[in-house]
């Protein structure tokens, strides 16, 4: 690429994504806020009203995908009944750490539990949740279709899954000013922060590569997924695609 990120094959990437989060895991909200100008809070938002976890006393089980520190699988804990339950899941030790000490100060360790878990192997059975969701993790998992059928298998029949991901801005002028800021001001930031320049450069070039919305949206309908639509949100900056296993 014209900034030197180099190709890395399928069966290395999974192991610099884990370099990458061992290295930011105990920033990483932080730089979240940083990054995106605190906008993860309303894309998470978005996410949360679309689960729509019940308010009433109805069991609600939600799987949340490389759910990292908490911060999606709070937000529903939040925003449903006494009977809502997360299970966070995620490759990563040292993020799953800091989630659940998160969970502990807001009293939330009861309605959430973290997990160690591969998003293309997860150690659930068939139909085990009713809901799904993954934010800004899709785009980590080597092999994406993998993962996507294993969302699909874990899912109960009239359950939903949930996509958050960086998307392809199309905005003319937003789209130059996005491609500056990705690849100049994020990895400074990152490498000021965490002292990481090379995680961030990862971040940028991984959303670069993202497949664009439609293309991921069959991506999806092939995994299994029925009624497959999007929604950009931002001017495209993120998207969030959503699936019905029926
Ligand atoms: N969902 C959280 C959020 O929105 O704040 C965290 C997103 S973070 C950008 C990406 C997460 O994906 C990291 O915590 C990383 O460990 C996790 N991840 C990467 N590859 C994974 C895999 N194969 N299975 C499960 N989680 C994975």
């Amino acid at each position: 690429t014209h900034f030197g990120y180099r190709d890395v094959p399928l069966n290395e990437k999974q192991g610099l994504v884990d370099d990458v989060f061992h290295s930011v895991a105990k920033r990483y909200d932080l730089m979240n806020d940083l990054m995106s100008g605190g906008l993860h809070r309303p894309w998470k938002d978005a996410l949360v009203t679309a689960v729509n976890p019940p308010k009433g006393d109805r069991d609600f089980a939600l799987l949340d995908l490389a759910g990292g520190t908490g911060d999606v699988a709070f937000r529903v804990a939040e925003a449903g009944g006494s009977s809502t339950r997360v299970t966070v899941c995620d490759i990563n030790a040292e993020m799953l750490a800091v989630g659940r000490e998160r969970a502990e100060k807001r009293g939330l360790d009861g309605q959430v539990t973290f997990e160690q878990g591969n998003a293309e192997e997860l150690p659930y059975a068939d139909k085990s949740f009713d809901c799904v969701t993954i934010a800004f993790g899709i785009r980590n998992v080597p092999r994406i279709d993998k993962a996507l059928r294993e969302a699909h298998r874990v899912l109960k029949f009239g359950g939903r899954f949930l996509c958050l991901e960086f998307s392809s801005v199309d905005v003319p002028g937003l789209d130059k000013l996005y491609e500056l800021y990705s690849f100049k001001v994020i990895p400074r930031v990152g490498e000021r922060v965490t002292g990481d320049r090379e995680a961030y450069q990862y971040l940028v070039e991984s959303i670069r590569k993202f497949p664009k919305p439609k293309v991921f949206a069959q991506m999806i309908t092939d995994a299994g997924f029925r009624r497959v639509s999007f929604t950009p949100m931002t001017g495209g900056v993120v998207a969030m695609h959503s699936g019905w296993k029926l």
